[in-house]
């Protein structure tokens, strides 16, 4: 045996390591991403605009009225998987 080259036990030791580490640093970037995961709270209500506009899903024809959103042009909502097509501001 050369002294040289660490034992078979040295190694299984080592590979037990570096196997804790991996569990250890899977775990951590599991509670990290459902943190960061989380929805941000939403804005306080005076930043929220009033509005009033409705859309209808091209697909299915169901409609709705959005009536609070973060900016005066907000996205479109989707419904079957496509955007709703906006179809008159109420006001
Ligand atoms: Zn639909």
């Amino acid at each position: 045996m050369i002294a040289a080259f660490p034992t078979f036990s040295a190694i299984i030791w080592f590979a037990v390591g570096l196997l804790i580490m991996r569990i250890v640093w899977r775990f951590g970037f599991g509670m990290l991403k459902s943190m960061t995961s989380t929805l941000p709270p939403p804005p306080p209500t005076g930043e929220m605009r009033r509005i009033n506009v409705r859309y209808r899903c091209s697909v299915c024809g169901v409609e709705l009225r959005l009536t609070m959103a973060p900016d005066e042009d907000p996205p479109p909502p989707r419904h079957c998987l496509e955007d709703m097509d906006i179809v008159a501001p109420i006001e």
